[in-house]
């Protein structure tokens, strides 16, 4: 007889992956199990949906009208410590909880136990009768090997139905395949590399932290070209070593495919991959592989921060300034912060890597709170690039009337020569897609917009269209003014990537080149067959936007051009200058990877701004010093904290009252501010009115209290929404 407590029925609470308040009361069939982050089947008015045993129940709902969520057969449950990450983030971000674990259970099918195949053999009978078939087919069988229906009538050629009668029969028996299992464990010892003295310094801090086995955070800060990848594939190492599992968070996917060859190259095999490329069944399979311990490293996008890793050792964040990181739509969150908190939930150590620092983690380990592990030197005998600024001001060729020369310089256009000339190869940057940013009527002033966003609608030449790059939106290239009807009055103007390429291949007509840009029309298969071309020097000259700035390594790159450096500099944007830096920093990098030295040369209107002399003087760290004092005195982050409100829908009216009234009940508080409501950056977004409310806060506030006091106040129709951005990174 079982003890009379395990025959009632226990109640728990179960989080639904839908954004509800929180967990509802459930009962379980009598015995079952109620620990935290069990997978139930649970009903939701008339259909059943997945849910996890989240903690003891509400005792909201009278016993008799409880439900039953039945324990989902053979499931492994979800890590205790994923479920308090997913409270966690929930918590800072205002997100309803049930929200985030719907980002952690994002594989469907992935707790259904995998569906066996079976295959044949021969067996010990012999068919009673025989056929010319049935003996190719017994003959073949007669190897050994393990073949399905049609696979053995292929090899036999036979038809299945022949098969299918020896099975019948009893001469062929059925087998059980192995469980395919494409996720190889990787070898720590596969081939270790040689690190200078920086780079053994820092392997060794790294290697020390993963088998200390608890929390600690680390900015791994070098210059491009100095090796961060090989120092951190150390702590991967010793994280191997001590039979725990490794996160590799990548800001793009695009950087996924080098980074797969790098990791093979060091460790034999490739590592799981996680992102939204991925097919439903590889979604699966990289999943349960994660749950069940068999994924020893997995490398991607933000959304793997959510995968269930039962005894995760270290987490590695690449390029940890990137704005990538950041996830704008649905649930608003910042991997890299998530990453660090994840760490700490895990209690192990995580690495945050990059050439250019945000200013929030070079603060943290200028002050101490990250360890500061610093690589200085290139790797192998690559030197900085010189930077050079080319004052725009100052450049008025007498050819250029003639030439119509617009966008490229003569300094620059002599330097291209010379490498043309030379041998070698290099890159001009532009971080603007299409041909041209607005396209403008001569006659009457008319400017292209988009119908469903405030924004100008970009040429885009080569497709002879017009495109919206916010919303998709698109038209063919008109002939004529649509307001004044006049034929041939439309002129672009200003550059983008497809138009700095025509004036390149006017002036350097035999050249080989080719145009890089993450584009909407373009296409990622067209952008990377460029950048294959480049790096295996089929082109002279690659011509892009910031796709090619980052983790490319192409050795006969002497050159870089950045044609407008003063481009994303002045939008009010308090990260503005801090990733402008970032960015031309990193395009900076690419020049002279190998034995050559590399020049860059920025097209500046203001060669006397702070961030432009500090890329001349390659000054790095005085940038940061000069960019803390402004937040500083500014009481901007990290000095202060900043929680973004946006609110948005289709009736403008409705959008613009509930703004007001959300302005009206700010409750006042001491150290905070609240500014708005006013229009949005783009105060039209697919068709969607958008205003604005920015609260500035002191560092010790508790931004979130603040919110949850003031939000309920106003009752927002359906039709409307209010998205928090707790910590915003860009404010459009
Ligand atoms: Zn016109
Ligand atoms: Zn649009």
């Amino acid at each position: 007889m079982p003890p009379p407590e395990m025959l009632q029925k226990p109640v728990v609470g179960v989080l639904l992956p839908l954004p509800l308040a929180g967990a509802y009361d459930y009962k379980l069939p009598a015995g079952g199990n109620a620990a935290r982050g069990g997978l139930v089947s649970a009903p939701l008015g008339n259909r059943e949906v997945l849910g996890v045993v989240w903690g003891a129940a509400e005792g909201t709902v009278g016993d008799n009208r409880l439900k039953i969520a039945e324990p989902l057969e053979g499931a492994p449950s979800l890590p205790p410590k994923l479920c308090d990450f997913i409270d966690w983030v929930a918590d800072y971000t205002l997100n309803p909880p049930g929200a985030i674990l719907a980002m952690a259970l994002r594989s469907r099918g992935a707790f259904e136990p995998e569906a066996r195949r079976i295959a044949y053999v021969r067996g010990v009978v012999t068919p009673p009768r025989m056929s010319a078939g049935r003996a190719r087919a017994l003959e073949v069988a007669g190897d050994g090997l393990a073949r399905s229906v049609t696979g053995l009538a292929e090899d036999a050629n036979v038809s299945p139905a022949v098969v299918r009668g020896l099975i019948q029969a009893g001469a062929l028996v059925p087998t059980e395949l192995p469980e395919f299992s494409p996720f190889p464990p990787p070898d720590d010892s596969f081939a270790a590399p040689s690190l200078n003295d920086d780079q053994a310094v820092a392997a060794q801090a790294l290697r020390d932290a993963v088998a200390a086995r608890k929390f600690s955070a680390h900015l791994l800060d070098g210059v491009t070209g100095s090796g961060k990848t090989e120092v951190y594939f150390e702590a991967v190492a010793e994280a191997l070593r001590h039979n725990k599992q490794v996160l590799i968070l990548l800001p793009e996917i695009a950087l996924t495919v080098q980074f797969l060859e790098r990791f093979a190259a060091r460790f034999g095999v490739r590592p799981t991959e996680w992102h939204s490329d991925l097919s439903q069944k590889e979604r699966r399979r990289a999943y349960r592989a994660v749950m069940n311990g068999e994924a020893r490293v997995v490398v991607g996008a933000r959304s793997s921060l959510f995968l269930p890793f039962p005894e995760l050792g270290l987490v590695i964040v690449d390029e940890e300034h990137e704005q990538a990181f950041k996830q704008q739509d649905g649930a608003i969150y910042h991997a890299r912060d998530m990453a660090v908190v994840r760490a700490r939930i895990e209690d192990c150590p995580v690495v945050l890597a990059s050439a250019t620092p945000s200013l929030e983690s070079f603060v943290n380990a200028t002050g101490g709170r990250y360890s500061h592990l610093r690589l200085a030197m290139r790797h192998g005998a690559a030197e900085l690039p010189r930077v050079k600024l080319i004052d725009l001001r100052q450049e008025k060729d007498p050819h250029d009337a003639e030439h119509k020369a617009q966008w490229l310089s003569p300094p620059l256009r002599e330097a291209l020569e010379r490498v043309l000339a030379a041998g070698e190869q290099a890159m001009l940057f532009l971080n603007r897609r299409g041909y041209a940013p607005l396209t403008l009527c001569e006659a009457c002033g008319h400017k292209f917009t988009c119908p469903h966003c405030s924004a100008w609608l970009v040429e885009h030449k080569y497709k002879r269209r017009l495109a919206c790059h916010q919303c998709g939106f698109e038209l063919p290239m008109p002939s004529t003014c649509p307001q004044c009807n006049q034929n041939g009055t439309l002129i672009p103007c200003g550059p983008g990537v497809e138009r700095v390429a025509e004036e390149f291949a006017a002036f350097f007509p035999a050249a080989r080149y080719s145009i890089a840009s993450s584009d909407i029309l373009h296409g990622p298969a067209e952008t990377q067959a460029a950048i294959r071309a480049f790096a295996r020097r089929e082109i002279d000259v690659l011509i892009g936007t910031q796709i090619v700035a980052k983790g490319h390594h192409f050795p006969q790159l002497t050159l870089v051009g950045v044609v407008d450096a003063d481009l994303g500099g002045s939008d009010g944007d308090l990260r503005a200058r801090e990733r402008t830096f970032q960015l031309l920093h990193q395009v900076s990098g690419r020049a002279g990877r190998a034995e050559k030295p590399g020049l860059v040369l920025l097209q500046t209107r203001n060669p006397d701004d702070a961030v432009m002399q500090a890329l001349a003087r390659g000054d790095r760290d005085g940038f940061y010093e000069q960019e803390r004092g402004f937040r500083e005195a500014a009481q901007s982050p990290p000095f202060g904290r900043l929680a973004a409100l946006v609110i948005s829908g289709y009736d403008g009216e409705t959008v613009r009252e509930i703004a007001r009234q959300l302005g009206k009940t700010a409750p006042s508080a001491r150290d905070v501010k609240v500014w708005g409501p006013t229009p949005a950056f783009y105060a039209l977004l697919r068709g969607q009115t958008r205003e604005r409310l920015l609260v500035q806060a002191a560092r010790g506030v508790d931004v979130q209290a603040y919110l949850k006091a003031w939000l309920p106040q106003v009752k927002v129709p359906a039709a409307v929404r209010v998205t928090v951005d707790v910590d915003p990174v860009s404010f459009f």
